[in-house]
């Protein structure tokens, strides 16, 4: 069992520990940006360093054979940055339990062959992360796996989708990139009620705007890559889970295939989420004033995002999300060349694909991140086009997003 310990010990960090220990939380506990900035995160005991050191090391000192002096032996099984990062994540989704991965991919792998084994099924969304959906269909089907692709802001789709060997219901809300909203309280129920877990993929809101183990998920995934690590630089993912017993499989089979993030990504992941709760206000202030430009313009057919009075989960998103995430979506009328010209015609908002960071990217998910789902069940539009809305200012944003409008 891996027990390695934070890099040193105050209130917070002696607060969570109880608190994973005893297996209930301890009463009170801190507001979001303080878990942010100080959980897992105390000056360095020996030097007094008040940002957490990137350890390199990847062997530590024994004082005699087995005598290790603070539970680390080998990085691959545990890393101090790694269990700072890793302690403050869990907390941020209120979970007693983070793993964190080389990339949310390397999380989500090892989620699905921890949980399902050949013959078992899992429900997956039928617009599901793109990547999400080649490892379960070119991959894990390989080694047995079943699943089925359902729409989840429907439950009576997700109850005719189970099968007596489901095992796992695989959610994401809001989806990506048709940003449908799905209800992880009532998602929960049917899925437990069936003898199966849900999972929530967390990405497009971030622990700031959502929290799906307080409203009954088994399991949090994040693509760190994100709204997470926020800026762009690099690839991460993590679970999070109150299941001791679970997490205790995960952190296993984390050091049995390896897919660790190294000291110098954990850190910088670490470094962007104490700005978390700050930058996602400023998303989604900003998110707000482009979904208005949006609407108001004669070039785009429809707006998708939860936060319109209009849109159909819109109730739901109000009820579990804290305000609607920086990620908008929008049909062009004119079709896909005119949705194309849009994407290629801004200024500001950089062509690229990923999503999450400080600055405002724009794509086609029908040419790009969805390509691969072309022909299946989890096509998308062709005249739908992504924005990532960032931290810029706000009327510059919509002035260059208006002008490739009004020129396509
Ligand atoms: C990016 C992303 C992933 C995959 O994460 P990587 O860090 O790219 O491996 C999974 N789910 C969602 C919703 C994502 O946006």
């Amino acid at each position: 069992m891996i027990t390695a310990c934070g890099t040193g010990d105050s209130w917070l960090n002696l607060l969570y520990r109880r608190r994973r220990s005893r297996g209930r939380s301890v009463g009170p506990m801190p507001g979001f940006s303080t878990n942010a900035i100080h959980v897992g995160q105390e000056p360095d005991p020996t030097t007094g360093a008040v940002i957490t050191p990137i350890h390199p090391s990847s062997t530590f000192a024994q004082d005699g054979v087995g005598g290790l002096r603070a539970g680390y032996e080998y990085s691959r099984s545990a890393n101090p940055t790694r269990t700072a990062l890793q302690e403050c994540l869990a907390a941020l989704e209120g979970g007693r339990h983070a793993v964190a991965f080389g990339s949310g991919m390397g999380a989500s792998d090892v989620l699905l062959r921890v949980l399902l084994k050949p013959g078992d099924h899992v429900v997956i969304p039928h617009d599901a992360y793109g990547g999400t959906f080649r490892l379960v269909d070119k991959v894990l089907t390989g080694w047995g796996i079943e699943y089925t692709p359902a729409d989840l802001g429907d439950l009576d789709a997700l109850r005719a989708a189970l099968r007596p060997t489901t095992r796992l219901v695989w959610c994401e809300t809001p989806t990506n990139p048709l940003l449908g909203v799905a209800d992880i309280g009532a998602l929960a129920g049917v899925a437990q009620s069936a003898g199966a877990r849900l999972v929530v993929d967390n990405t497009f809101a971030s622990p700031y705007l959502q929290n799906p183990l307080a409203l009954g998920a088994d399991v949090v995934l994040h693509s760190t890559t994100k709204y997470v690590g926020g800026h762009s630089d690099v690839v991460g993912g993590a679970l999070m889970t109150s299941d001791d017993e679970l997490a205790q499989r995960l952190l296993f089979t984390q050091n049995s295939v390896g897919s660790v993030p190294g000291p110098f990504d954990a850190w910088l992941t670490l470094r962007g989420v104490k700005t978390l709760a700050v930058r996602m206000e400023r998303h989604c202030d900003n998110a707000e004033r482009i979904v208005e430009m949006l609407a108001g313009h004669a070039a785009v057919s429809q707006v998708l995002y939860p936060g319109l009075a209009e849109h159909p989960g819109h109730e739901v998103a109000a009820k579990q999300m804290r305000r609607f995430g920086g990620m908008v979506s929008f049909t062009v009328a004119a079709g896909r060349e005119a949705a194309l010209r849009v994407c290629a015609g801004t200024r500001l908002f950089t062509l690229a694909e990923s999503l999450g960071g400080v600055e405002s990217l724009i794509e086609h998910p029908a040419a790009m991140t969805h390509a691969s789902v072309s022909g299946s069940a989890l096509e998308v539009p062709d005249n739908l086009v992504r924005l990532s809305v960032g931290i810029e200012d706000a009327p510059d944003l919509a002035d260059d997003l208006r002008a490739a409008l009004d020129r396509a």
